[in-house]
This record gives structure tokens, sequence and C-alpha cells, in this order.
């Protein structure tokens, strides 16, 4: 019998492939294969880790106050005492150097022994100290994990290859770690289709379904399954004629991808002669390689903040100007639209594992500008590394959740300042090195002409400007039914940015998930938007439509859907103007 479990397909396509289980409730945790040189240093990380954690938990016992009940101090002596226990950190080290694992794998593979022969006892007192046994590994895991020294997860070791990822959730910095694996697709029981996770799945070209609830308890470790990210369904593979249909549609999909392929070298031309701009939006100097077997006209937006994922310090500018400097001669010659970094939200720096407080609304606080106008020690490298490599190339830079004049004028400062800065220091950039700001907050598409006299270019974010016009959590899966590029608000915000930007002459382009949905592409058209930037993948068939379009006929169905307000008559006229 087939079980299917119904979510959202955020990326396109196809997988088949054994599952493989994560469990957040615990820290992540993944096997990968050690070289035996580097076997000794492993294990001097992990002792490392459990001094650490000796450390931490004196620490808390000594800040206890003398009148606290003698029992919590003798919960945490228990927990130190564990930390001596060879049980627990000799077998670890064993483990590492018979297996060949990392030490998160070798303590997590302990625990899980410890926990059995716990389990099976029938003391129900002792049965409770497996949750002690938890905190102490978890303790432990979360130090190695935030360590940035251990040998990085090897992507050839191969034991990732071809699976299906199953997870509650995942962060886009896992969703980044997790492409050096060769992972065949993702399925999680939670997140939204804007997620910046969703994002990442399908611009890696990874099929992907989302908010499937209770995965975990359906599907077991190793078991095959199929992905299905056009319907957004997964189904065991218990039935051969099941099987077969997906191969063939895999099949079906490649052809039509090969067919669309062939568009590569064809202009992007509407049938009256209107040139459009098709850009590609990337993470990863690794992606360029798509983006010119799309056919891109360029990149229009480099997400930058993926470099700054999954690591305890930020990149240097240094660091920044080497990997700009590996797209910039990869594009050769083409454009590149630059996002200053995008930093916070659902994109911290190391995972969302790190301490302090956590804001009520994330997404409303302090992200993108707001937080590099703070910590000018963060964004100043950048902004040097922009200059620097625009003097390699013809480089845009672009500046996220741009709300008020008052931040595109301190940008303007700071970037003046980075350039006098570069000249005295004899080092080369160009003097003029476009600045455009992106619109996503609904005020700034509203006062979109404010904004105007201020920047080379606009770009529409249409995940964060929906997600903040239809106040839906682009990651909150249990209002993604919400999700809505018709909603009249959303289009009315869309076509005030397009049309402030004609009025000044300032050109519009939108590298939001709207600007790759093909079902949107004539809309667009026949509201003036000339600039698209998407995912690589959907890249041909957004081509295809457009030299497939005349504007000319556009104008007016464009105009009746911009205004009309009866869903019925909306989905008439959509049905109209798709075809
Ligand atoms: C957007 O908000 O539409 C956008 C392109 O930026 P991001 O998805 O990275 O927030
Ligand atoms: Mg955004």
């Amino acid at each position: 019998m087939t079980l299917a479990l119904h979510g959202v397909g955020v990326s396109r396509g196809y997988a088949i492939g054994r599952t493989y289980v994560l469990y957040r409730d615990q820290p992540e945790v993944v096997e990968y294969a050690v070289p035996r040189r580097f076997l000794e240093g492993e294990i001097a990380r992990f002792r490392d880790a459990v001094l650490e954690a000796k450390r931490q938990l004196r620490t808390i016992r000594d800040r206890i106050p003398e009148n606290v009940s003698a029992d919590i101090t003798a919960f945490i002596d228990t927990h130190l005492l564990m930390l001596e226990d060879s049980t627990l950190t000799e077998a670890t080290v064993e483990l590492i150097g018979e297996r060949q694992s990392n030490a998160e794998w070798a303590l997590k593979t302990q625990r899980d022994r410890v926990v059995r022969v716990f389990d099976e006892m029938d003391d129900p007192y002792l049965r409770t100290r497996r949750d002690d046994v938890d905190h102490v590994v978890n303790r432990i895991l979360r130090i190695l994990l935030k360590s940035d020294d251990g040998p990085a997860p090897d992507g050839t070791d191969g034991r990732l290859e071809g699976r299906v990822l199953v997870a509650d959730d995942l962060t886009p910095a896992d969703t980044v770690l997790m492409q050096h694996h060769g992972i065949a697709a993702f399925v999680t029981e939670y997140g939204g289709p804007l997620s910046h996770t969703a994002i990442l799945a399908r611009n890696l070209g990874i099929p992907a379904v989302i908010g499937v609830r209770s995965a975990r308890r359906y599907l077991s470790a190793d078991e095959t399954i199929i992905v299905d990210g056009v319907q957004g369904v997964v189904l065991s593979a218990g039935d051969d004629s099941v099987l077969d249909h997906y191969r063939h549609r895999r099949l079906r999909e490649r052809r039509e991808r090969t067919r669309l392929g062939r568009l590569r070298e064809a202009p992007a031309i509407t049938r009256d002669n209107v040139q459009i701009g098709l850009h590609a939006n990337i993470e990863l100097p690794e992606e360029v390689e798509q983006v010119l077997l799309a056919g891109a006209t360029g990149v229009g937006l480099y997400r930058t903040e993926v470099l700054y994922l999954n690591r305890a310090t930020p990149p240097s500018e240094e660091e920044q100007f080497e990997t700009f400097l590996q797209v910039v001669e990869e594009l050769d010659g083409r454009p590149l639209t630059i996002r200053t970094l995008d930093l916070g939200a659902d994109k911290q720096m190391d995972g969302g594992r790190q301490s302090g407080p956590v804001a009520t609304n994330p997404a409303l606080g302090l992200r993108a500008i707001r937080l590099c106008l703070r910590e000018l020690d963060l964004f100043r490298p950048q902004i040097r590394a922009i200059l620097r490599i625009s003097a390699r190339g013809p480089v845009r830079m672009m500046i996220p959740m741009i709300c008020t004049v008052n931040e595109m004028t301190q940008v303007r400062r700071l970037v003046r300042e980075e350039k006098d800065a570069l000249s005295r220091e004899g080092l080369p950039f160009d003097e003029n090195i476009p600045l455009g700001a992106m619109i996503e907050v609904p005020a700034a598409a509203i006062a979109a002409a404010m904004f105007t006299p201020y920047v080379d270019f606009l770009s529409i974010g249409t995940n964060d400007l929906i997600q903040y016009t239809l106040a839906i959590d682009r990651i909150d899966d249990e209002v993604g039914y919400l999700y809505d590029p018709l909603h009249p608000a959303v289009l009315k915000l869309v076509h005030e940015v397009i049309s402030a930007g004609a009025r000044s002459k300032v050109p519009v382009g939108m590298c939001g998930e709207m600007a790759g949905d093909p079902r949107f592409t004539r809309l667009l058209l026949g509201l003036g938007l000339r600039e698209f930037s998407m995912h690589p993948s959907v890249l041909p068939e957004i081509k295809f439509i457009v030299r497939d379009s005349d504007i000319r006929h556009l104008r007016d169905l464009s105009q009746r859907i911009l205004h009309c307000t009866s869903p019925d008559e909306l989905a008439g006229l959509m049905v109209r103007i798709e075809h």
C-alpha cells in the first residue's frame, strides 16, 4: 500500500531516495568520515569540548546562591560526574577511532547505547536519569557544533548522497551545509513556502516538500520514498506501479528541461520587440555555472549573507573580495548585483544557536540594513569589498529592507567615506557604481517616489513585501495559505513601484519569487516590469513565455487585473492573460 503525506511543494521536481531522518530536539548531528591523519585532532577536539562543558557547569554551580536548595547543586554535580565517567567520554573516544567518524556522531552513538540501558531498567527513577545523559550530551554537542575549527563535513564522503532528508525544520544555515552532501530532496514538518530555506532548496535545485506534519512519525529511517515537489506530496514507495510512474515523470521533466535549455542563447525579446532583462538569483559562487547554463543576462540578486552563515565570526573584507572575484570572473562581463548583508530574522550567523534575548518579532526587528547601520564594523568591510570588486567588472550594490530616505542617505555617506579611504590607499573601484534599494517594506512601496532621487535602481523583493503587506510570517506554514501575490494590495504596491520608477526614469526590477513564477510573467510585463531576477532553474521557462508575449496586448488586461476586486473575476482574467 502507498502512504501519501501532503505538504507544500516549494522546490519543483521529483526525487526517489532513501530517507535520512533528523531529530532536532537534540542538536542536529550528521555523520562524516574523518581521514586517519586527522583522528588525533578530532579526539582532541572532543576532549576540549568535554573540558569546556565541565568549565561551564562549574561556572553555573559557582553562581548558585548559597540559600538555594542542595538538590539543584546536586543535579549539576551529577552532570559533572557524568563528564568524568569513562562510559560517556572514553567510549566516545574509542568510537571516533574505530569508526573514523566525527566526534559529534561518535558521542551521539554512545549516548544511544547508554540510553538503551537506562530504558531497559525497571526502576522509574533510573529511567529518568536518561534525561541527565541527554542534557550532558547535548551540552557537549552544542560546544562541538559551535566550534568552527573541526574538519568540515566532506561532500565526497557520500553517506547523505542521494538521500531524502526528513527533519522537523531546517534553518537556511543547515540547508547550505546540506548542499555539500548531495541530498536528493528535503521533507520538513514545518516551514513556509517563502522561507529562506525553501528559497535555498529551490536555488540548489533540490526538490522539497515542507509543512508535512508528523512526517517523522510516518516515515521510518532508510525507507525508500518519492518526493513530488510539484504537487507537494511525499509517497512511500510501496507500490512498483507508483515508482514507475514517478520514474517516468522524472524522465519527462528532464526532457522538458533539455528542450527549454535550447533557448539558452536566444534573446529575451517579446514579440513586439521589447528587450527584457532576465537575471538570476544566487547564494553561492558555485551557482554561477547554473546561471550561465540558464542563459541569464546577469545576476540580479546575490544574497551575500550565506557567506556569513555557519560560522562564529564574519568573513573578512579580503575573504569577501576573493569570493566576489570568483563570481565576477565567472560571469565574464555580465552584470552582477550584490545585495548587502541581510542577516537577522531567520538568517542567523550560527544557525540561530546563539544565546541572548530573542526578539518577539524578528522580521520586524534589527535585520538587514537596520543591523548593518547599527554594526558598522560588520558593514564597512563588506562595502569595501563590493567597491573593490566593482573595479573588476560591472557591479551594482543593492541595499535590502530600505524603509526610510534617511537609511539611504546614511548608506550613501558610508559608501562615500569608504571610496575616499580606498582612494587614499590607492585601491581601484568604480566611482560610478550604481547603488540601489530593495523595495520590500509596504511603506517603501507606497512612497517609492520618495526614494528615486537617492537611488540608481530599485528592485522589488516580493517575498518580504508580501509577508509584510498581508501580515503573514514567511516561515510559518500555518498561515502559508494566505500567501497570495495576486492580492489587490500586493498588485497595487508592485504597480506603484514600477510607475514611480518610470516617472523618474529609475530602472525597476523584481527579484522576489514572484518574478520567477511563470503564472505572473505576462501580468508583470503588462504592468511595465522589464527586469526579472529569479532562480536559474526557472529562467528558461520564463524566457519562453517572454518570447511568446506581445506587451501591446497585455496592457489592458493587466490594468483590469490590477483593479479587479472580485476573486472569481480575477481567476477568469488570470486564465486569459496566462494563455
Ligand atoms: C525578497 O524579500 O523578495 C527577497 C528577494 O529577499 P529575501 O528573499 O532574501 O528576503
Ligand atoms: Mg527580502
